[in-house]
């Protein structure tokens, strides 16, 4: 089949991973593409006075994979290389992840090609609402509800809401997730994702006999994800001996005074010449000796160059899509590394997404505490499904994961038929 406007090498590593599960679990040919290819995809130019009075156009989109199962979901992204491809990439993923932890979405996802720190405030507030405005006919609290994702935040979402709403004429909270929580955001949202791959780990931990006091842990991407799991990890007995961002990487072996790093990034916004590290490359950092590897940046980081050289016990994606396939068959092969694939180790950002959605079609709120139990409840069920499937059919965590979810969807699409 021919890609079409998705082609990229990550839509392509999408497409492999998702036929190599279809091949497994015998999907009929004729069921694939129904499965695989995006339902809808919507690509806008977003023109935005700049404050220096030019107009810029910028390019946006908005993948909804599949509506089989309730409205789509997903995150929109800020960054420089946001193509229609990646796009649609990570909305498959979110697919597979909604079903595997048992959610009654289909996957989105969104992005503006834009480097969002070169952008002011009040460029920043222009672009969203625009970008907004021209998705209005496609997303909404029953259609597509958008979320944060690399280069936005909960005042990106703020703005979305308010737009939305305005357009409306009411106020709509559940048009967005992880928005503030005075405008309807869920206690715990922010943290949801960096806890949610804490709690894996320490399962993962817990499954290979690792002890936590003294463990050591590398985190690439001092993000939203990245940092919050390390604070987590912490707090769990477990020693970050270095940490990266997208201007480079510090690392001490003694471990990182987490409280001082995040006092500094607050000030200088980089993790880059905090004074108790050594400066560290992205490239070295990744194959450092460590107990636990957290990927949480980007896609494609994990490759067949430094798949063989990764010296952790446990793989674990914060990111989604950071190792490729070529860097798995590496690790599968080694077998001394555990994964924790992505669509289950960062699950724990749109399960509370979904929470923070019924919260607002209810207006009725939880406490903390309820978020974080139920929050743990689906992920030890997620964690418990996938290892069980893995160890029953002899594949790995990601595959057994990919297998959940994938087949939930194509189950739901054969009992609701083929319309007309
Ligand atoms: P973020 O923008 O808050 O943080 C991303 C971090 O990665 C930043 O510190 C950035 O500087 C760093 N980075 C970028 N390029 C890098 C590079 N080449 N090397 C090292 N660091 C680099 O984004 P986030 O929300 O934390 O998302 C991170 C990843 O987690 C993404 O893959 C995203 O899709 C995924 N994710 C996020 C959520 C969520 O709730 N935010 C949920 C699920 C998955």
């Amino acid at each position: 089949m021919n890609y079409h406007q998705y082609d990229s090498p990550i839509f392509r590593m999408a497409c492999q991973q998702f036929d190599q599960v279809a091949d497994f679990m015998e999907i009929p040919e004729a069921a694939r593409n129904r499965l695989k290819m995006p339902k809808r995809a919507l690509s806008v130019a977003v023109p935005v006075r700049m404050d220096d009075g030019r107009t810029e156009v910028f390019m946006g989109h908005r993948v909804q994979h599949h509506l089989t199962l309730g409205p789509t979901k997903g995150g929109i992204r800020f960054h420089p290389d946001v193509t229609v491809g990646e796009v649609a990439a990570l909305a498959m993923w979110m697919s597979w992840k909604c079903a595997l932890v048992g959610l009654p979405y289909g996957g989105a996802k969104g992005g503006v090609a834009c480097n969002p720190r070169e952008l002011s405030l009040g460029e920043l507030e222009r672009l969203t609402r625009r970008y907004t405005q021209e998705l209005i006919p496609v997303i909404g609290p029953q259609v597509d509800i958008p979320a944060p994702d690399v280069g936005t935040n909960e005042q990106v979402m703020a703005w979305i809401m308010d737009t939305y709403s305005l357009q409306m004429g009411y106020a709509v909270p559940g048009v967005v997730t992880g928005k503030p929580v005075l405008l309807g955001g869920s206690l715990g949202r922010r943290e949801a994702t960096g806890r949610g791959v804490a709690y894996l780990i320490s399962r993962a931990m817990d499954t290979i006999g690792l002890v936590g006091s003294g463990a050591t842990a590398v985190i690439q991407g001092y993000g939203n994800v990245g940092a919050v799991a390390a604070v987590s990890l912490a707090k769990q007995g477990i020693k970050i001996i270095a940490v990266s961002d997208a201007f480079g990487g510090i690392y001490n072996q003694k471990g990182l005074d987490l409280m001082k790093l995040d006092a500094y990034v607050a000030e200088t916004r980089s993790v880059v010449g905090f004074s108790e590290a050594d400066p560290i490359s992205n490239e070295e950092m990744l194959i450092l000796n460590c107990d636990i590897l957290v990927p949480a940046a980007l896609e494609r980081q994990i490759t067949e160059v430094n798949a063989a050289k990764l010296q952790c016990r446990i793989l674990a994606e914060g990111a989604n899509g950071p190792t490729t396939p070529e860097a798995d068959a590496i690790l599968t092969k080694r077998g001394d590394v555990m994964v924790i694939p992505d669509i289950l180790c960062n699950s724990g950002g749109v399960i509370v997404s979904y929470f923070e959605w019924v919260q607002d079609l209810q207006s009725f709120f939880w406490s903390e505490g309820e978020v974080m139990d139920k929050l743990y409840r689906l992920l030890e069920q997620a964690f418990i499904q996938t290892l069980n499937l893995a160890k029953k059919k002899e594949v790995s965590l990601r595959f057994a994961a990919l297998s959940l979810g994938i087949k939930r969807v194509h189950d739901a699409k054969v009992l609701r038929g083929l319309y007309p």
